[in-house]
C-alpha cells in the first residue's frame, strides 16, 4: 500500500489530483464499466498530461506498486484497474486536435470514441472506431478497433500514423514508421503492454454528415431464415453498406410495438454511407424476402449512429465475454446459433456477427501485431450482460457453452480479439496472436519493458 509520504511525493510531482481511499471522489475514480468488477487500488492517479504520465509511471517503477493504465474504463475485463496499486487515469487527456488539411487528427490517449467522432465529423472526416461512444480510443486503438467503417477504412489500429508513448523507463518517445518502428508495429495490437499512449495520430477519411440506417426485427422462430437472409445480405453489399446481425431482446423504445417490446429475437443492423442507393435498395429487399416483426429506418447524423447504441450499453450492469472469429453465417454456425440463443437468459445479453472484409483485408498479415487474421470473417461478440450478478451467471454459462459449441466452427485456436477477452492466460493470448506474432511481440516487450511493468493488461511476457 501507499504511504501517506509517498502520496504527498506524487501529489507534489503531479499537476492532475492525486485520489486515496477515503477521498470523497474514491469510488467513483475506482468504477469501470463492468459493475462485476470491484477493485481497490491504493491510489488513483488522475494525469493532466504527459509529464504527469511520466511522474505516475515513475512513482510505480520506482516503488515497486502494481500499475493499470485507464483510458475510457470500458474494457470487460477490468484491467484499467487494479486492487493495491496505482490507476494511471488518462481520463482527463481526452484533446482531440483536428487538421482537416492534412486529415490527421492528434488524439489524448484518454479520449472517448464520441469525443473523437465529434471533432473529426465538425470537418466532414472520420476514423474507423467501434460501435459504442462511450468506449476508450486507448483501449480500442491498442488492441484493433473494429466498428461501422471497418469494410471501409480498416481497423482503427491501420489508421494509426504515430503515438507519443511513455516508456517503462520513463522515456517520452514517439513511434511511427520511422521512429521506433518495432514499438509501432506493436502498439497497433498489441495491447498496453508496451506504455502509456499519451497522444495518438490517426489518418482521417472523408465521410457524408448523414448515414442511412435500418434496425430490422424477427421473432425467435424465424432465427434459421433470418440467418441465411444475412448471409446473402452480406454477400451482396457493396462497401458503402455495412451490416451487424445477431440475436437481441427488442428494446423497449416507442418506436416498438408493445407486444415486441422486451421480446428476444433475431436483429439486422444495416447502414449506409456517402449517399449510397444500394442501402434503400438492400432495405426493400430484406423487407421483401422476409417481413420482419417491426423495423425502424430512418437517415441520421453519422455522430447519433455512433452514440445510438450507448443506452443500450450503459455503465453499472454486469459483464462476460468470450471472443471468436467465423468464416461466415454457414449452415452449421447458424445451427448452433439457434440452438443456444433461446436459452439466453438476461434482456441485455446478446450476440452480433460484424463482417471484416474489404478495407480491414487490405492491410498485409504482418503489417500490424492485430492477431485477427486479415481473411474476410465474421467477428463474433458474444456478449453475457446483466443488471445484476445473479442473472450474469446464468448468462455467463450461456455465452460458455456457445462459445464451446462454436468453437468447432472458429477460425484459428478459436480464441479471438484480445479487446474482449475477460479470461485470459498466456496460452489463450498465444491462441489469440499466432505463435510467430505472439514471439515477435515478446521480443519487443523485452525491449521497452523488460521488467514487465506494464502488466496489468493482456499480458506479453518479456520473451
Ligand atoms: C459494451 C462494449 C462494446 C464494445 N464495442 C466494441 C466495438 O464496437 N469495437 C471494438 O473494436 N471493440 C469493442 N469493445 C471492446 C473494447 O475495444 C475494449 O473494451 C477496449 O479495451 C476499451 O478501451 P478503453 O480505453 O475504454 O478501456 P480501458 O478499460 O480503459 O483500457 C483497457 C486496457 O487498455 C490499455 N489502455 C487503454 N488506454 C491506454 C493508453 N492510452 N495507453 C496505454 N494503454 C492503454 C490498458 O492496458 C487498459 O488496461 C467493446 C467493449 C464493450 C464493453
Amino acid at each position: 500500500m501507499i504511504t501517506m509520504s509517498g502520496a504527498e511525493a506524487l501529489r507534489a510531482s503531479m499537476s492532475g489530483p492525486v485520489i486515496l481511499p477515503g477521498d470523497a471522489d474514491y469510488d467513483e475514480a475506482r468504477t469501470v464499466w463492468n459493475a462485476e468488477v470491484d477493485r481497490r487500488p491504493a491510489t488513483v492517479a488522475r494525469c493532466a498530461g504527459t509529464e504527469d504520465v511520466v511522474a505516475a509511471v515513475g512513482f510505480a517503477r520506482d516503488t515497486g506498486l502494481v500499475m493499470s493504465v485507464r483510458g475510457g474504463a470500458h474494457n470487460a475485463a477490468g484491467t484499467a484497474v487494479c486492487d493495491d496499486g496505482l490507476v494511471v487515469d488518462l481520463s482527463r487527456m481526452n484533446r482531440v486536435v483536428v487538421d482537416p488539411g492534412a486529415r490527421r487528427a492528434r488524439v489524448g490517449g484518454g479520449a472517448l470514441l464520441a469525443d473523437v467522432d465529434a471533432a473529426t465529423q465538425a470537418h466532414g472526416l472520420a476514423v474507423p472506431t467501434g460501435i459504442i461512444g462511450h468506449t476508450g480510443i486507448g483501449g480500442i486503438a491498442l488492441g484493433g478497433g473494429m466498428g461501422w467503417l471497418t469494410r471501409k477504412f480498416g481497423l482503427t489500429i491501420d489508421n494509426m500514423l504515430s503515438a507519443e508513448v511513455v516508456s517503462a523507463d520513463g522515456r517520452v518517445l514517439r513511434a511511427s514508421a520511422d521512429e521506433h518502428p518495432e514499438l509501432f508495429w506493436a502498439l497497433r495490437g498489441g495491447s498496453g503492454n508496451f506504455g502509456v499512449v499519451t497522444e495518438f495520430e490517426f489518418r482521417l477519411h472523408p465521410l457524408d454528415p448523414m448515414v442511412e440506417f435500418g434496425l430490422f426485427f424477427w421473432t425467435l422462430e424465424q432465427g434459421p431464415e433470418v440467418l441465411r437472409l444475412a448471409r446473402e445480405v452480406l454477400a451482396a453489399m457493396p462497401v458503402d453498406v455495412n451490416l451487424i446481425a445477431g440475436a437481441l431482446h427488442a428494446p423497449p423504445e416507442p418506436f416498438v410495438p408493445e407486444e415486441h417490446q422486451l421480446r428476444p429475437g433475431y436483429a439486422m443492423l444495416l447502414t449506409g454511407f456517402d449517399g449510397t442507393p444500394e442501402h434503400a435498395r438492400l432495405v426493400a429487399r430484406i423487407r421483401e424476402q422476409l417481413p420482419p416483426a417491426f423495423d425502424m429506418v430512418t437517415s441520421m447524423p453519422y455522430v447519433d449512429l455512433q452514440r445510438m447504441l450507448d443506452d443500450a450499453n450503459a455503465w453499472g450492469n454486469y459483464c462476460y465475454t468470450k471472443p471468436t472469429y467465423v468464416e461466415g453465417l454457414t449452415d452449421p454456425v447458424i445451427q448452433v446459433v439457434t440452438e443456444h440463443v433461446p436459452r439466453k437468459n438476461s434482456p441485455l445479453s446478446l450476440l452480433l456477427f460484424y463482417p471484416l472484409d474489404e478495407a480491414y483485408s487490405r492491410t498485409g498479415e504482418d503489417d500490424t501485431a492485430f492477431g485477427g487474421g486479415r481473411t474476410p470473417r465474421l467477428i463474433t461478440f458474444l456478449v453475457g450482460y446483466a443488471p445484476d450478478a445473479t442473472l450474469l451467471e446464468a448468462d455467463r454459462a450461456w455465452v460458455r457453452n456457445l462459445w464451446d459449441a462454436l468453437r468447432p466452427l472458429a477460425i484459428g485456436t478459436g480464441h479471438g480479439y484480445v479487446n474482449e477477452l475477460v479470461e485470459f492466460d498466456e496460452d489463450v493470448l498465444r491462441g489469440s496472436y499466432g505463435a510467430a506474432k505472439y514471439e515477435r511481440l515478446a521480443g519487443i516487450k523485452a525491449e521497452y519493458d523488460p521488467g514487465n511493468l506494464f502488466r496489468h493488461n493482456t499480458n506479453i511476457k518479456p520473451g
